[in-house]
């Protein structure tokens, strides 16, 4: 049954296509070229509609290539543009998700702002933390090199009169023995010893005895000058060392000083004298330590010589 309509159909459509040949072949020669120069034009006129036709679809879909980078390929180039140059450095860059025309790309730009905000309010508060803590170490250095210095002093000063220590007096004599060395520059060990100075203990007490420890070294030293040195260089016994100072010249200081303290009362006591022994210190000389030794012989000579004397 159905198939006899099928074959029904397809005669039917057969006879359609037959019907122009048949119509063609029933024509004479002359009408026959007549109507297949008519054809001809048509399919012509066909081929033209069939090429405008392409044109029209190739700048339709040019249009829409045209549409989809305006609307998504360049604002997309451009958001990461501005993210690279905030990662540049160019922190104030705006991420603007206003001008975006499609809703991904608003919620690209707002999620790219966003994270730029969050990135560089991190790297604001890390830079703040790192200043402090640069402060913080710098103001801690500064203070242990202080605490350092202080304590380097304090471990060269005499406790009781403020004068330089026997640690200070020994580096100092080291490091002018060098310079006598390279520099042949002579300089002069005065040694001073207090006179008498157990009575004063045993007498008065041993607190009167450091004020006049402490009397006799300021007495000293505001007689000398600033280049020269002084040090406590044990119970009642200071070293002087004058620079660039032969020992005729030194002499002339240790009298000066002799007499300074000699003519400086100390209060209960009265009269306080001191001796004391010079040396100059010599290129030859193997040690500091020969002039100092020549000073504490030559003191103890000023002592068997009646004291107060140099
Ligand atoms: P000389 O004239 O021969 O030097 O006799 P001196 O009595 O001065 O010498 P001595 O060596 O017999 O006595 C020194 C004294 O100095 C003994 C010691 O108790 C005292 N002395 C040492 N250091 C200090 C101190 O820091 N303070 C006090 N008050 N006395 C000290
Ligand atoms: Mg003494
Ligand atoms: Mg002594």
């Amino acid at each position: 049954m159905l198939d006899a309509t099928l074959k029904s159909q397809l005669q039917a459509y057969l006879e359609k296509l037959q019907r122009p040949i048949r119509l063609i072949a029933s024509l004479d020669d002359g009408a026959k070229s007549a109507e297949l120069r008519s054809l001809l034009q048509d399919i012509a006129s066909l081929q033209w509609i069939a090429w405008l036709l392409f044109l029209g679809a190739t700048a339709v879909f040019l249009l829409l290539i045209w549409w989809a980078a305006t609307v998504v390929s360049r604002p997309l180039r451009e958001l990461a543009q501005r993210a690279y140059l905030i990662e540049l450095g160019q922190e104030d860059t705006e991420l603007d998700s206003a001008r975006q025309r499609t809703l991904e790309l608003y919620e690209l730009a707002t999620a790219l702002r966003g994270m730029a905000r969050t990135l560089l309010k991190r790297k604001n508060a890390l830079a703040e933390s790192n200043a402090y803590l640069e402060r913080a170490v710098a103001e801690r250095t500064a203070e242990l090199l202080k605490a350092n210095e202080e304590l380097l002093r304090q471990s060269r000063q005499d406790v009781l009169t403020g004068l330089s220590n026997r640690l200070a007096a020994n580096e100092r004599l080291q490091s002018e023995f060098v310079r006598l060395k390279r520099q042949q520059l002579a300089y002069t060990v005065l040694l001073i010893d207090i006179d008498n100075f157990k009575p004063i203990n045993d007498t008065h007490g041993h607190a009167t005895g450091d004020q006049v420890l402490r009397l006799v070294a300021q007495t000293l030293q505001v007689n000398l000058r600033e280049s020269d040195f002084i040090a406590r260089f044990g119970g009642e016994e200071f070293l002087v060392l004058l620079p660039a100072t032969g020992i005729s010249a030194a002499l002339g200081v240790a009298e000066k000083l002799r007499l300074a303290v000699e003519s400086k009362p100390a209060p209960m006591i009265g009269r306080v004298t001191v001796s004391i022994g010079l040396a100059e210190a010599r290129p030859e000389d193997q040690s500091e330590d020969v002039a100092v030794r020549l000073a504490d012989a030559r003191l103890y000579q000023a002592k068997s010589g009646g004291r107060n004397r140099c």
